[in-house]
């Protein structure tokens, strides 16, 4: 069903619609359902010769990575790609490029240490008082930079029910978590009736406070945030949803109009962006995601540093990368629109905010500030 709009003005208006590129024929109705949308996906190189000029190198890799880490866009996503630039960011996060076949001796198989750190299959339990819950395997589009590239896109995930529950019960016996980040995966690849199974299950639990739905639906597959589901979720509040934008072209019209559906329901939404090389790795295009996300009343939460994991190298940038777009963007523009920019440390020491040093000097109570302009202040404590 097309999406009933909420929000109408001038702001709406600034955010381009994807349109249906070349499933311009297929109707209203089967272009807005999500279901559709999923079974339409391009997942072999015959349906994405008719979307895009394929090259040889995108050829190549699709053959050589398909087999370890599956290649699936949904229509939707598929209109926001250049047909003709294989260098267009949302094709570099869609198509397989040749760098994934390369593994450095400093990549790591599970970078973050999330199985170590995982007491029941489906939890990971790093820090005192919340806990990553994987809901599923399987996501509308495969990113190209997952972290979780290892387990993501597995058909072989047969016991998904069974890790469901025993994640559930975990949760249920471990009165110290009062935050549960509901991720996979992605969460919203599940039926509602799941997903509400889910949530009133964790509501149920009295020292769980708040849940966080991880998805990347409203980038990928937009119209996954239904009327139903957004139903569901105004019954089990406090619900926060993070969202992974990456780049200013995912900010379309259909975005937008589910941001405000979720926003109008009292979800505060989030965002979490991955720093990739050839994507976003440039102050400007940031600034514009930022600005753009705060349009869409999302509140930009992490910038990650590309982490460690297998056939994702020809993405990452130097730390200095990260550490520059955050000088370029603290004072210059809202604080609002300043994330956190994190290194996820290998070995599961967790997220580790990484900054530019504002402290010149500290001396007993004297401490040589300097600001965005890099001009020096001095605060003495009393
Ligand atoms: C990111 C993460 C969380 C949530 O961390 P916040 O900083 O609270 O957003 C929780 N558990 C694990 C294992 C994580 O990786
Ligand atoms: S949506 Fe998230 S879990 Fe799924 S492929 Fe993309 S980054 Fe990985």
């Amino acid at each position: 069903m097309p999406l009933e709009i909420i929000t109408v003005n001038k702001i709406r208006e600034r955010f381009k619609p994807a349109g249906k590129g070349i499933w311009k024929d297929v109707a209203d109705e089967q272009w807005g359902s999500w279901i559709w949308q999923q079974q339409q996906r391009i997942k072999s190189m015959e349906q994405l010769d008719k979307a895009i000029k394929v090259t040889d190198e995108e050829r190549l890799a699709f053959e050589k990575s398909n087999e370890m880490f599956h290649m699936g866009i949904t229509p939707y996503y598929a209109t926001l790609m250049d047909p003709e630039d294989p260098n267009c960011p949302v094709r570099l996060q869609a198509v397989p490029k040749i760098g994934e076949l390369t593994i450095l001796p400093t990549d790591l198989e599970d970078p973050l240490a999330e199985e170590r750190d995982m007491p029941v299959p489906g939890i990971t339990h790093r820090y005192p008082d919340r806990v990553l819950f994987y809901t599923t395997h399987n996501c509308p589009v495969y990113c190209r930079h997952c972290t979780r590239k290892r387990k993501v896109s597995d058909p072989s995930s047969a016991s998904q029910l069974a890790q469901l529950e025993s994640g559930l019960k975990y949760i249920e016996e471990h009165k110290e978590v009062r935050d549960v980040v509901i991720s996979g995966g992605d969460p919203l690849s599940l039926s509602d009736d799941r997903l509400e199974y889910i949530l009133s299950r964790l509501r149920a639990c009295d020292h769980v406070d708040i849940f966080r739905i991880g998805t990347r639906n409203l980038v990928t597959l937009p119209f996954r945030v239904t009327d139903n589901f957004v139903k569901i979720v105004r019954k089990y509040h406090p619900v926060y949803v993070n969202t992974h934008f990456n780049h200013p072209k995912e900010c379309t019209r259909e975005a937008f109009d589910v941001a405000a559906r979720l926003a109008d329901a009292g979800c505060t939404i989030g965002n979490q962006t991955v720093l990739l090389k050839g994507v976003n790795d440039n102050p400007a295009v940031m600034k514009e995601l930022m600005h753009k996300l705060l349009l869409m009343r999302i509140r930009p939460y992490y910038i990650y540093q590309c982490d460690l994991s297998q056939g994702i190298s020809h993405f990452r940038t130097p730390v200095e990368t990260g550490i520059d777009i955050i000088e370029s963007l603290r004072g210059h523009t809202s604080g609002l629109a300043v994330p956190h920019y994190v290194i996820d440390a290998p070995g599961g020491g967790g997220k580790i905010p990484v900054m530019p040093n504002y402290v010149v000097h500290h001396e007993g109570k004297k401490w040589v500030l300097r600001n965005y302009k890099k001009k020096e202040y001095t605060y003495l404590e009393p």
